[in-house]
């Protein structure tokens, strides 16, 4: 059973043309697709407001549905059975949106198309810094941001130097004659619409800035430079507009003791000689906190250790990467006469000779193992 289209709009069966329209206009921007990017359910809201608007917008129509109620559209005839697609909708955006809202920055995207835009206000952009643990982990920022709004008590009206239109006509004589070219209306700004009441404070177009914390949510792994963009959270739109986004650019801090490398992190582990030789136990930083890992006796300058997923997840979510610890043995600059003669006897020990095995990959051995 297809609901009826007085309740999809929210309006009596007595509502007048002007009525109609108003709901309409209502929902319209309410469920949009660009305010509800990838809600399938406002989607679907915006779709069956506009076959109501379709029907209920066109007298003729209007009075067959009233009359045969949903009946009077199926088999054929007049209004197809499998309701609109999103170009029909838009179309109806020069009726109903037209003057008002043609021109003007933004404009629904994706959709483009003359007579088919509303207003939107201006983006916003923010830098947030990061710590690599909040890389690590992801994070939820509460972020203050001066947002314009528009004021308590602002009204609107239609603008009377472009009677709505958005635009204006200019004349220009040329070699050619006269030439008439259609520019934004220097009044409202192609907005069509202008301000009626102006509270203290507002702007000329009945906008004021306001601090607002709005709640970020930052998947982990991202990136240096990468951008975020939160809906609507930018600055708003005179009338009956749409506001703008906020576009949040990530800035990475630099760790203390991690390097980041892609999803790996790198980390130099300093071990001293008595430690290289006997083997220990040793404390390293990681992204969610100190771990203890084992040093093997006799373990070689230059060795990798790789703690498995103990990187940065992969932000497009295939897995984390590794966390590589290299190891540099410490050698001693200064010795007293005791340990002097220890390393003096050692010389020639057999030992103390380097055997290295193929085991001990050469440096650069490693770099290439490392990148394949
Ligand atoms: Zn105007």
């Amino acid at each position: 059973m297809k609901e009826d289209f007085y309740d999809i709009l929210g309006i009596s069966k007595g509502a007048s043309a002007a009525e109609i329209k108003k709901a309409y206009r209502k929902m319209a921007l309410k469920y949009h697709p660009d305010k509800n990017p990838d809600d399938k359910e406002a989607e679907e809201k915006f779709k069956k407001a506009a076959e109501a608007y379709e029907v209920l917008s066109d007298p003729d129509k209007k009075a067959r549905y009233d009359q045969f109620g949903h009946q009077a559209f199926e088999g054929g005839g007049g209004f197809g059975g499998g309701g609109m697609n999103m170009d029909d909708i838009f179309s109806q955006f020069g009726d109903i949106f037209g003057g008002a809202f043609g021109g003007g920055g933004g404009g629904f995207g994706g959709f483009g198309g003359g007579g088919r835009r509303v207003v939107k206000g201006s983006n916003l952009r923010i830098r947030v810094k990061l710590s690599l643990e909040d890389v690590a982990n992801g994070v939820e920022k509460k972020i203050k941001v001066k947002r314009k709004v528009q004021a308590d008590g602002v009204t609107y009206k239609t603008c009377a130097t472009c009677n709505g239109q958005g635009q204006v006509a200019r004349v220009t004589n040329t070699i050619l004659g006269r030439m008439q070219t259609a520019t934004a209306c220097p009044t409202c700004h192609g907005a069509g619409q202008s301000i009626d009441k102006r509270p203290y404070g507002a702007d000329d177009q009945g906008l004021i800035a306001k601090e607002e914390t709005v709640s970020v949510k930052i998947p982990a792994g991202v990136v240096d430079g990468m951008q975020l963009k939160v809906n609507g959270k930018g600055n708003a739109a005179p009338g009956n507009g749409i506001s703008g986004d906020l576009l949040v650019a990530i800035q990475e801090e630099d760790h203390q003791t991690l390097k980041r490398e892609g999803d790996n992190l790198h980390y130099d582990l300093y071990v001293s000689l008595p430690d290289a030789v006997l083997g220990s136990s040793m404390e390293i930083d990681t992204v969610s906190g100190k771990v203890r890992i084992k040093i093997e006796p006799g373990v070689q300058s230059g060795k990798i250790l790789r703690l498995r997923g103990k990187g940065i997840p992969s932000i497009n979510g295939y897995g984390k990467g590794d966390l590589l610890v290299h190891v540099n043995v410490w050698t001693p600059k200064t010795l007293n006469k005791k340990q002097k003669d220890f390393f003096e006897d050692m010389r020639t020990d057999e030992h103390f000779q380097p055997k290295p095995e193929s085991s001990d990959k050469s440096f650069f051995e490693k770099v290439k193992d490392m990148f394949s």
